[in-house]
Order: structure tokens, then sequence, then C-alpha cells
């Protein structure tokens, strides 16, 4: 049956019909080995036992649900931090296509990089040519103020030499020899998208500050957000820095560009730090990252390069927002201001009024490793209790950092710390030992429809919720949206558990 324009209905409706079930029934049967429903059964109920969990962990050459991103994805999220940046991707088209709708998808919101569109003839000669081209018609017909250009796996198996090539494009008359476009090598059979974010930060920070240190501070501090997808923690961070009065270039900040008001114009460059500052960045006093894992290059540049102090430091939870405060009094000699104690003091009083639904719950979660690290240590704060922690772009310098936030909480003792594992792994997991909840992104969502385990949404990529992104989770203000999602999980189950009415429903109640 055709859709009637005057009523679109939803493929959730739309395949129930009879014309489509009929299709999907001779699918099976004809192409899909058409497996009895009990043979399909048996080896579903099988794959959630103990024999299967010792096979999939014995896996070696197959990766299922890798629960990462390839570098590029991560080098383009950074560069649209900064201000006119048009991501440019040395590779093939449908690389390119991917990183955009994942965050597009991600953000309901249009994300801009170009590709040099290299196909076999490229693959066979290198792909000068479509640097040459590619930079000439991105910069006339984009007008942006800065190019990064990054690579796809296709422009680094046959060795593209992204400097030489922007010189010869350059020297060929596509842009002007002033035109500033940093370049990083983003090969994705190493690494992950937190690794691609950390090479084009240090690429465009080499870039843009060549020749611009000077002999004075500018008194400012930088700060580097990393691979964080709440583009509200970037606005938190500024409230934060502006109530205690402290001057600052956060490096870079794609908050507006991520989420930008609908005025009814398309820009295509919305917001961004502006290319001087970050000119001006190794001019700072010092530099604080809020990630560790995404900034490892990155830190080791300015401290080499700028002669620059830096540090690491996570503002989520308590503790975690208690230190970074501190730290930043300490380093600038200014008070922490009384809104940001009252506001602390709100977290304190939240987590008292929730603590006895997350206290000693069990719990897995899996994701970038300073997501995991920041989730984690706020959740001990809580009492509840980690089980599985996965980890897939994690390494052994991350699982000995876990290990040591979980050896000195007494409710860290029963976790186990699982680095380049996938979701197919966690599976195993979840049903061999199960936990009270699991916390992670979207593709967690076919984990929580086989085990039925309730799924707090924290990560990215997540698509399949609308706004969570938008809320800050840092400072003590993202603690209380953190809070707000893990214990409503928790209550909603509850709710969920206990709702057959004369059977369940003894603590079906309305006060919580
Ligand atoms: S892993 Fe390589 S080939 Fe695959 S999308 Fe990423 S860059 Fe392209």
């Amino acid at each position: 049956m055709p859709q009637n324009p005057e009523k679109i209905v939803d493929h959730v409706q739309l395949f129930q019909q009879p014309e489509y079930q009929e299709l999907f029934k001779n699918k099976h049967e004809q192409f899909e080995g058409a497996h009895s429903p009990e043979e399909v059964q048996r080896v579903s109920e099988w794959t959630k036992g103990w024999e299967y969990r010792e096979k999939n962990f014995a896996r070696q050459a197959l990766t299922v649900n890798p629960a990462k991103g390839c570098q590029p994805v991560g080098a383009i999220f950074a560069a649209v931090g900064f201000e006119g940046t048009l991501p440019f991707v040395q590779g093939s088209q449908g690389c390119v296509a991917y990183f955009r709708t994942h965050l597009s998808r991600h953000y309901k919101e249009p994300f801009s990089a170009v590709s040099s569109s290299m196909t076999e003839d490229a693959a066979v000669f290198g792909g000068l040519n479509n640097m040459i081209e590619g930079l000439q018609v991105s910069y006339q017909l984009y007008k942006p103020k800065m190019i990064a250009v990054c690579t796809t796996c296709m422009a680094e198996v046959i060795g593209d030499d992204l400097g030489a090539f922007i010189t010869n494009a350059k020297n060929a008359g596509s842009i002007p020899q002033d035109f500033p476009v940093p370049f990083a090598h983003t090969p994705s059979f190493v690494g992950s998208h937190t690794t691609g974010y950390d090479n084009m930060m240090k690429g465009i920070l080499s870039n843009l500050t060549e020749g611009k240190k000077k002999d004075k501070t500018n008194g400012k501090i930088n700060f580097i957000p990393g691979f964080d997808t709440y583009v509200g923690n970037n606005r938190e961070l500024k409230r934060m820095l502006g109530l205690m009065g402290i001057d600052y270039t956060i490096l870079a900040d794609n908050s507006d560009y991520l989420d930008a008001p609908n005025t009814g114009e398309y820009d295509m460059y919305p917001g961004g730090t502006k290319l001087e500052d970050a000119a001006d960045s190794c001019n700072a006093e010092a530099t604080v990252a809020l990630q560790r894992y995404t900034t490892t290059k990155t830190r080791e540049y300015i401290e080499t390069k700028w002669k620059q102090q830096t540090k690491v430091l996570r503002p989520f939870g308590v503790k975690g927002t208690d230190e970074f405060l501190m730290t930043l009094s300490e380093m600038t000699g200014k008070p922490i201001p009384q809104e940001l104690e009252d506001e602390r003091g709100r977290l304190v009083d939240a987590m008292t009024d929730s603590y006895a639904w997350i206290h000693g719950k069990k719990f897995a979660i899996y994701g970038d490793p300073d997501l995991i690290y920041s989730v984690t240590s706020f959740l001990l704060e809580l009492g509840a209790e980690p089980v599985h922690i996965l980890c897939n772009n994690g390494d052994e310098e991350f699982k000995k950092e876990m290990e040591a936030i979980l050896s000195a909480s007494p409710f860290g003792k029963q976790a186990t710390v699982w680095i380049q594992k996938d979701l197919w792994h966690l599976r195993s997991l979840l049903f061999t030992e199960p936990v009270d909840f699991f916390v992670g992104n979207s593709y967690g969502k076919y984990l929580w429809r086989d085990t039925k385990i309730p799924m707090v949404r924290i990560g990215y990529p997540l698509f399949d919720r609308h706004h969570l992104h938008r809320y800050p989770t840092l400072g003590y203000q993202g603690g209380l949206n953190l809070l707000n999602w893990v214990v409503n999980t928790i209550l909603d189950e509850l709710d969920r558990s206990s709702n057959i009415a004369g059977k369940t429903d003894i603590s079906f109640d309305l006060i919580r």
C-alpha cells in the first residue's frame, strides 16, 4: 500500500502493514536460513551463559559493536570549535558522509565538513590533485577563515603527505600563502575519535601559534574541554569562570556551532574561539585540560614548545568540582564565590535525597575513558557499585587510573576494568553477572532490549533521545543532571516492575 501523502506514517506503523509483513516473511524464508523459532531461541539462550562468555572473550580477529568512532570524527569535532573553520577531509566521500551524519544525528544540527573525494585514480596516483582542487573550491565557495585538514584510512594507506600537499596547493595558487591550513594525520586503523581530537587540536594550535610567543604572559588560562559532546558543559564552564572572574580562552568552544539558535537564516560557522585568541594561547599562564586521554599529545606539545604548565582537572561530581575550583583559586588567587558554594550545597542536598535509591546498586558503564572516569567517580560518591567497566578505546594507563579510584572506594571492590573490549563482550558480562542499571550511549539500546537491564543514556552518540546533550554534566549543576538521569531511571524501573494490580503493586507507591 503506498503512503498516503495526507497522513505519512512512521515506519514503526508502516512496516506492520500486511504487504510488508509478507515481504519480511518471504525474505526470512528465502534468504535468512529460515531456522525454526525454537532453534533461534535455543542458540539465543546459549549465548547468555558462561560457556559462550568464555568463547566470546577468546575472540581475537573480530570486533562487534566497538563503542568507539574513527579518528576523523574527533578531528572535525575539534576543528569546528574554532571561528570560521571548515573541516576538510583528505579521503573518500563515504567516510565523510558517515562523520557528518554521526554528528548531525546526535546534535540534530547541520555539520559542515568537505571531502576531497578521492576515488580509484587517487588511490593509485596519490591524492595531491584532489587536495589542490579541493582546497581551491572550499576556499572560494565556503569562504572559511581557516581550513583544518585531516585524513581517512585511504589517504593514510597510500601515504599522502599532508604538509607537502598543502604547501604544493598554496604554491599552485589554490589558496593564499598566509591562509591558515592546519592539518593532522588521522589514520583510523589505530586509535579512535579521541586520538583524532588530540591530533587535530595539536595540529591547529601549532599552526596558529607559530611565531606568536611573547616574553610576557597574557594573564589568561586556557581550557581544553576534550572530546566532550555536552554543549551545556562549555556554557557551564564559562559561567563558573565568569563567577570567579577568571580571564580565559577555551580551546576550542564548539558549543554554538553544535547548538546554534534557529534564526531563520543559515550560518555555516556559528560561534567558535576567535583565531586571534587561539593564536595568543601560547602566551597564557597555564593550560587546564578537562580530559586526560583526549589531550595527551596536545599537553605534551604545550609543555615542550610553549614551555607552559598544563594540568588535568576533571570537574565532575562533588570531589572533582571541588578540586577544580580550589586549584583554579590557588592558580589565580581568586576566591571561590558564595554562589558556587551554594550550588555545591544544593548538589549535596540532592544527593542526600536520592542516596537511598542509588546506594548499593550495581552498575555497568562503557564509553570513552574520561567520561567513564568522571561518571564512575560521581557514582562512587553516591555509593553505587560498579561491576563491569568497559572501555574499547582505553589503554593500560586508563586501566591503572581506574583501578586506583576503585580500590580507594569501599564501593569499587567488585569492579573489573575491561579495555579494548566491545559491546558484544559487554552483553556476555551483563547476562552472566547482571547489574541493576548500566550507563552508555544509544548503542546500548540493544543491550537493554536483550537483557532488560535499565539503561541510563550518558555519552556519545545519543541518537534516540533528544536534548540530553544540551545539559551540562560538569560542575555542581552538571552533577544534578547526572543524578537526575540515574535516580529517575531506577525509579522508573521500580514503577515498571511493581505495577501489576493485586500482584506486584505492593510497592507501587506515589512517593519515592
Ligand atoms: S575507519 Fe577509515 S575507512 Fe572507515 S569510516 Fe573511518 S576513515 Fe573511513
